[in-house]
């Protein structure tokens, strides 16, 4: 008794994780356990952490992500394969350029009046400060990241790596500059990719704008000479355009061969013209059966001044004539005459079916325009004020000039109404400033240029990537892998974006992160591209050239991630080894950002897929099912989370709670149970451990005697293969919450409340054999087996305090974390066992119920009957003990038990008697079951009379006849259960 109390004393009596997970992680990391070595005869596991943003802290999405990657690494680290979690961060290009401008901005300053050298000495003060607490904040988790290999987005290694796979990107000529339309964010006054731009709804309004159809000598129809105009042979157009020119139809120059091509030189009148028109254009377009207007509906007024045609469908019958007639319109506003263009991109039963085309400042209107050679005017200037071409409203904010030419259309008579309506409005996802579409010269990456010919077919970035998912990539050596996802509906949506994607911006003017290795050559003006910084000009040999004043998106960086960590473009052993990675794990709203573009270029640098697996995490919601975020206020720190209830408990809540790749809510009771959860096994470890005497070595179970154990040793064996079984087939599957749950059930269902108390009786008893063999087996199985979700804790208690390592024969480790992963034992299920097991765990439910429903005191020692042929002579002890019932008398037929006064269950297999006499007042039960049976009695008399009634079974409908013909089965079993209880009593 003396060690008892000695090894108790050692192992504290209640679970702190405060005071043990600081000292355990330093004990794992110091191991060096979290580095692998490279073996080459073994297969290597590799995950590459997502890189999280330098700009602040780690939330609830980061221990999401940290807590699956974990288990996936420990889980595989103890089944031998060399594990690599290599870990980092990301230089967060907009986020860390847009936070430092904030803090510029509270010193009334800005990046310009400190300029790029002393801008960039700040940022990267900022960003050294930052990586050092995000790495203390992934530690508390307790991941088991290899820190020596941690990476930095802007180290020189990933910086070689960018630059080199620009120029070869560009040399391939999958990187271009063009004058293209872009996102553009006015505050921060850089260009944005489209997966940058966050669409909400806006409530606006919608305004109809009449566009003056123009005679032929360049006049409004609508006036002057506009009633005549039905005569006018067409043959005078083309001159018309040449001569009505005014100086804004020198932006114009192209369009006299695309008008020229619809007019035809031939004689149609515009009288045929009106009627057609009419109806769709809403009577007051109309004179004199003559269309003067077409009306278009616009979000956007301050593009009027841009616009450079209107388009309408080709075959709506509205506008054929038109078309035909090559007539042209009035810009409002601004006068500048435009063609009316046919184009298949317009919906005909669209409001009028007409268009305003802005090719500068509308994606959909950049592609009609560049179909139908039209002109591109930018009226929009970077910082969002109106330029030069708009006119009078130049030097106006966007907005001011929205408002301004509204109130100008109004006062012309051109504004036929302002209609509320709510619609998408592309914003900044980093400051929330309204984004405009602009011309701009900027860099892109080519996605579905075919470059060249390979083992795979055709090559292209975007058509590489989706061949790697949809039917496989056969690597240089011939293996051939696809990349699965998880959950498998994400191949869709990757499959479906990849198949409408456009051409990737990648410059943005900003200037943190890694800025574009171009220089241009003032004395040739032509363009080199280098790998490293060149002294001169590559065709000219000019020493005077300048570099590309641009950075690039912080996701051309992050696309290179999977390999630019492990040492590419050098051969490295680490590339050698550990790539293709196994698995990407990530949140699902990045799967375009990141994922795919990791994808494109994984294979377009080493002609590999970068990953096997893309496991997509869910996201994890406030109780109210909103996404947390700072803004809302709801976020909730993780790191108080861990201080509350311990880092074990809340991995375990996060991994075990919903569906795999669903998103989840917070729900902190739960996070609470998986507390409670870690306390159980800690408490069922002391207990256990207060057995053994210190030095104590146990020895492994041997499998063939296993046949001899007892029964509840046999069964509890049994329960564990199935749990280890179980649990690493789910885990394969990548179903992790489910095998988390299968393991909780086993530990603390079987092992915790049935096989300990039972061997508790066995141990109290000092009967042989003794339990303890079999409890420190299963207790070191379900440690290890939990060690992937619940590190700490487990730790703990095998290495730590609990030391139940140095109980087990022939264990060497010191530490569980790199002890092996149990294995099935290939035993078959032992059905005897289990049998009896379950029998006996039924007739101790049973008790437990009748006393619980009879009010007997829980505590209380009362005789039971238990009528049955199984062999229940070995569990006498157990079932007394558990269903607290002294004495118990086991006979052959339930007939021979008492039958007055009594409480009885009838199980399968055994009848359960618990004589009432003294237990309950006999009296007063019996008047309150009679008062219950005359309830049911009433309610099936009633019930039995509503549906004898003819007229109620054949009208009333379906639903509620069968709903009363289900309320009297149940009155009638009511019935007859209080009316047997009733006979009890006697
Ligand atoms: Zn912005
Ligand atoms: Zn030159």
């Amino acid at each position: 008794m003396a060690m008892q109390e000695q090894t108790r004393e050692e192992m504290p009596k209640a679970y702190n994780p405060a005071l043990v997970e600081g000292p355990i992680y330093e004990r794992w990391q110091r191991s060096g356990a979290f580095t692998p070595e490279i073996e080459p005869g073994k297969e290597p596991y590799s995950i590459v952490m997502p890189p999280p943003n330098l700009t602040g802290e780690l939330h609830l999405g980061h221990a999401m992500m940290d807590t699956v990657e974990d288990v996936l690494i420990r889980w595989r680290r103890m089944q031998g394969r060399p594990a690599l979690w290599l870990p980092g961060v990301d230089h967060a290009a907009i986020a860390v350029h847009t936070l430092i401008e904030r803090q510029l901005a509270a010193e009334s300053l800005t990046r310009r009046d400190i300029g790029r050298e002393a801008f960039l000495e700040r940022t990267w003060a900022f960003v050294n400060r930052n990586r050092e607490r995000i790495f203390a904040q992934h530690k508390r988790l307790g991941i088991s990241a290899d820190w020596t290999r941690e990476r930095f987005t802007m180290d020189p290694g990933p910086a070689l790596a960018v630059r080199t796979i620009f120029k070869d990107l560009y040399d391939k000529g999958l990187i271009y500059r063009g004058n293209r339309l872009i996102n553009w964010c006015p505050f921060d006054q850089s260009a944005l990719s489209d997966l940058e731009v966050d669409h909400k709804e806006v409530n606006s309004f919608l305004w109809h704008v009449r566009y003056p159809l123009l005679n032929a000598d360049g006049s409004d129809r609508g006036v002057g000479a506009g009633s005549g105009g039905e005569d006018t042979t067409l043959g005078s157009i083309p001159s018309a355009l040449g001569a009505g020119s005014g100086g804004e139809d020198t932006t114009l120059g192209s369009i006299p061969s695309a008008v020229g091509a619809g007019s035809g030189g031939q004689d149609t009148t515009l009288g045929s013209i009106p009627s057609a028109v009419g109806a769709g254009s809403g009577g007051q377009d109309t004179t004199l059966g003559s269309i003067d207007f077409i009306t278009i509906a616009t979000t956007r007024p301050e593009t009027i001044v841009a616009d450079t045609a209107i388009a309408v469908h080709p075959e709506d019958p509205r506008y054929k004539a038109l078309l035909a007639a090559g007539v042209r319109a009035r810009v409002p506003v601004i006068g500048r005459k435009i063609p009316i263009i046919a184009d298949e991109a317009v919906e005909p039963e669209f409001g009028a079916g007409a268009l305003k085309v802005t090719p500068g400042h509308d994606p959909t209107d950049f592609e009609i325009g560049e179909r139908h050679s039209l002109p591109t005017i930018s009226a929009i200037a970077l910082d969002g004020t109106m330029n030069g071409e708009a006119g009078p409203y130049a030097g106006l904010d966007r907005f001011a000039a929205r408002d301004a030419i509204v109130a100008d259309l109004k006062a012309q008579g051109l504004l036929v109404k302002e209609e509320p309506h709510t619609h998408s409005v592309g914003h900044c996802d980093r400051c929330g400033t309204i984004v405009e579409p602009l011309m701009s010269e900027q860099w892109f990456v080519a996605m579905t240029r075919v470059y060249g010919d390979g083992r795979n077919g055709p090559r292209s970035l975007a058509g590489d990537a989706l061949k790697a998912v949809i039917e496989g990539w056969a690597a240089p050596d011939g293996t051939r892998k696809q990349i699965k996802m998880v959950p498998e509906r994400h191949t869709r949506v990757y499959q479906n974006w990849l198949e409408h994607i456009r051409d990737w911006c990648i410059s943005r003017q900003l200037w943190w992160g890694h800025r574009i290795p171009v220089w241009y050559c003032d004395a040739c003006g032509r363009m080199t591209v280098a790998i490293a910084d060149p002294t001169h000009c590559e065709h000219c040999g000019s020493g005077q050239i300048r570099q590309d004043e641009d950075t690039l998106d912080t996701w051309f960086s992050s696309a290179l991630w999977p390999f630019s960590t492990l040492g590419w473009p050098e051969d490295t052993r680490d590339l050698r080894y550990f790539y293709p990675t196994s698995v990407m794990e990530t949140g699902y709203d990045i799967i375009f950002l990141w994922v795919a573009r990791m994808i494109m270029m994984g294979i377009f640098a080493l002609d590999q897929v970068p990953f096997e697996w893309v496991y997509f995490h869910g996201t994890v919601r406030d109780d109210n099912g909103e996404r947390m975020s700072k803004s809302k206020g709801n976020g909730v720190d993780p790191e108080a989370l861990i201080e509350r209830y311990g880092s074990d408990a809340l991995r375990f809540k996060l991994i075990t709670a919903g569906g795999t790749g669903n998103d989840q809510r917070l729900e902190e009771p739960r996070i609470e149970a998986a507390r409670n959860f870690a306390n159980k096994l800690w408490n069922a470890s002391r207990f256990v451990l207060s057995y053994l005497e210190p030095g104590q070595r146990i020895p492994a179970i041997d499998p063939a005697a296993r046949a001899s154990l007892p029964a509840e040793d046999r069964w509890i064996l049994s329960r564990l293969d199935r749990a280890v079984e179980n649990a690493g087939r789910l885990m394969e599957r990548f179903e992790l919450g489910e095998a988390g749950r299968e393991m909780h059930e086993f530990v603390w269902d079987e092992y915790c409340d049935w096989y300990l108390e039972i061997a508790k009786v066995r141990l109290r008893s000092g009967e042989e054999p003794s339990p303890l063999p079999v409890l420190v087996h299963v207790l070191d199985t379900a440690l290890r087996l939990l060690h992937p979700y619940m590190p700490y804790v487990t730790e703990e208690i095998w290495s730590g305090s609990g030391d139940l390592r140095s109980h087990l024969e022939d264990e060497q480790r010191a530490q569980l974390m790199t002890a092996p992963f149990p294995r099935p034992t290939g035993a078959p299920a032992d059905a005897d066992a289990e049998r009896e097991l379950s029998l006996v765990l039924e007739i101790v439910r049973a008790v437990r119920n009748l006393r619980r429903e009879r009010n007997i005191d829980a505590g209380r020692w009362i005789e039971a009957y238990v009528a049955s042929d199984a062999p229940l002579s070995r569990h006498t002890a157990a079932i007394e003990a558990l269903a607290r019932v002294r004495p118990l008398h086991l006979i052959a037929n339930a007939a021979d038990a008492p039958s007055d006064s009594v409480a009885s269950a009838v199980l399968e297999g055994a009848t359960v008697v618990l004589p009432l006499a003294g237990l309950v007042d006999t009296g007063a039960e019996r008047a309150n079951l009679e008062k219950q049976r005359d309830e049911a009695q009433q309610q099936v008399e009633s019930l039995e009379r509503q549906l004898g009634n003819e007229a109620f079974t054949s009208r009333a409908p379906e639903k509620v006849v069968a709903e009363a013909r289900e309320r009297l089965e149940a009155a009638r079993s009511r019935l007859s259960a209080v009316e047997a209880r009733r006979a009890e009593l006697g």
